[in-house]
C-alpha cells in the first residue's frame, strides 16, 4: 500500500478538515464506531463486534480512540492524531465515552454505530441534539485524492482483467451452475490482486431480470445472456464491473436492446462531467433507454458512490442535486430488465477530473459472443 494512504499527517489533515466542517455546522462532537469513517480518519478498521470502538473527536486536537481492550493491539498508533484508550471487560465503554465528550450539545453520530450504544448514550448525554455524522465526513470521503484514485484505478484494472477472461470465454459457462461460475469469478478476483471479493453475481437468462439476484443452482445453457457483475477490495478501495455475455446466437431483439444499453451507458458517462448534477448523469442515461421504449424496465438509480465502500456517497438518481467535483468515483450502470425473459447492465466506474470522467475498468463493452 502506498505511503500516502497510510501516514499520520494524511489522518491529522483530515481530521482538522472534520474539525472545520464541525466548527461551521456548530457540532460539539462525532462519535465514529464501526464502518468505514474510521479508517478513513485514522487507519483502523474495528471489527463489527458486540463490544464498542470508538473514536470521539471534538475540537480538541488529539482525537481519542476508544476500543476494547483485546483489540488494542490491533491499533497503529499516530500520536499526534488520536489516543488510544483501552476498555476492560467489567467496564461499561458507554459511560466511557460520555466522559469524553466534554459536555457536548450537538453530538454527529456514524450511521453505522450500533442503535444500542446510541440509544445507552442518550442516558448519559440528557439533552444533547443528535445528527448524522455523514454531513460532516461524506463531503471529505467523497472526492478522492491522488493516492485514492490510483488505489481505485489499481482495483479496477485487476477486475478488468477477470472480465477480460470472461470474454475471452476462459470463464467456462454452460453446463455448469450459476454459483460454480461465481465462485470461479471470485477466485479470479483475488488472483488478479483482490484481498476480499464483495460480490460475484452471475445470473442466467431469466435471473439476469432480478438486478441482485443471488448466484444459485441454475444450469446455464447455451444461446441465453448471462450478466457478471463483480467486485472485490484492493488495498482498502473498491472494484466494481458488469459485463453480459452470450453464448450462441443473440436474437434480433437481444442485440437491439443491448444497443440501447450501450448507448445509455456512453451518454451516462458522457455526462459525469465536474459541475453537473449527479442526477443529471442519471437522466442522461435513463433518456436513452426510455426513448427506446424500454423506461419501464430500467427499475434503479444509474450509479453510487465507491472508495472504501463499494457503495457511497454521490448517488446518481433523479432528486440528487449535488454538483460532481473532481476526484468523485462513482458507477454508471444502467439495465433494462424484462420479467421472466433476460436481463442486462452495463457498469464502470467513473472518476470525474477536469479533464473529464476516467473510466476505472475499460474492457470492451459490447455483448461478447462466445462460442
Ligand atoms: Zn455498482
Ligand atoms: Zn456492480
Ligand atoms: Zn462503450
Amino acid at each position: 500500500m502506498s505511503n500516502s494512504l497510510t501516514s499520520g499527517a494524511l489522518y491529522a489533515s483530515r481530521l482538522a478538515r472534520v474539525r472545520q466542517e464541525m466548527q461551521r455546522r456548530s457540532i460539539d462532537a462525532a462519535l465514529l464506531s464501526v464502518g468505514h469513517d474510521l479508517p478513513y480518519l485514522t487507519g483502523y478498521y474495528a471489527m463489527p463486534l458486540e463490544r464498542l470502538t470508538m473514536l470521539v473527536v471534538t475540537q480538541d486536537s488529539v482525537a481519542t480512540l476508544i476500543v476494547p481492550r483485546l483489540e488494542a493491539p490491533r491499533v497503529t498508533p499516530f500520536d499526534d492524531v488520536f489516543r488510544v484508550v483501552p476498555w476492560g471487560e467489567t467496564e461499561n465503554p458507554v459511560e466511557i465515552v460520555a466522559k469524553h465528550l466534554g459536555g457536548a450539545k450537538c453530538i454527529a453520530v456514524g450511521d453505522q454505530m450500533w442503535a444500542r450504544f446510541l440509544v445507552e448514550l442518550m442516558g448519559f448525554v440528557s439533552g444533547a441534539c443528535f445528527v448524522r455524522a455523514v454531513d460532516v465526513v461524506g463531503p471529505l470521503r467523497m472526492v478522492k485524492d491522488a493516492a485514492e484514485i490510483a488505489a481505485l484505478q489499481a482495483a479496477g484494472a485487476a477486475a478488468d482483467r477477470v472480465a477480460v477472461q470472461l470474454q475471452a470465454g476462459n470463464i467456462p459457462l454452460v453446463g455448469r451452475t450459476e454459483a460454480q461460475v461465481s465462485a470461479d469469478i471470485s477466485a479470479r478476483l483475488i488472483a488478479e490482486g483482490h484481498d476480499v471479493v464483495n460480490f460475484a453475481i452471475v445470473a442466467a437468462g431469466e435471473n439476469a431480470a432480478s438486478p441482485h439476484h443471488h448466484a444459485g443452482p441454475r444450469v446455464i445453457n447455451k444461446d441465453e445472456i448471462v450478466l457478471c457483475d463483480f467486485g472485490g477490495t484492493m488495498n482498502g478501495y473498491c472494484s466494481d464491473i458488469t459485463r453480459c455475455v452470450f453464448v450462441g446466437t443473440p436474437s434480433r431483439k437481444i442485440t437491439s436492446a443491448y444497443s440501447v444499453l450501450h448507448a445509455s451507458h456512453a451518454a451516462g458517462v458522457k455526462a459525469g462531467v465536474v459541475g453537473a448534477t449527479c442526477e443529471s448523469v442519471d437522466a442522461a442515461a435513463r433518456k436513452v433507454i426510455d426513448d427506446a421504449g424500454f423506461g419501464d424496465f430500467f427499475i434503479h438509480r444509474t450509479g453510487h458512490g465507491i472508495g472504501m465502500e463499494a457503495h457511497e456517497d454521490p448517488y446518481m438518481v433523479s432528486g440528487n442535486k449535488l454538483p460532481i467535483a473532481a476526484g468523485h468515483a462513482f458507477s454508471v450502470e444502467p439495465g433494462i430488465y424484462l420479467p421472466g425473459k433476460w436481463g442486462m447492465r452495463l457498469e464502470d466506474i467513473v472518476v470525474a477530473t477536469d479533464a473529464g470522467p476516467i473510466a476505472m475498468t475499460n474492457v470492451d463493452h459490447s455483448l461478447v459472443v462466445i462460442n
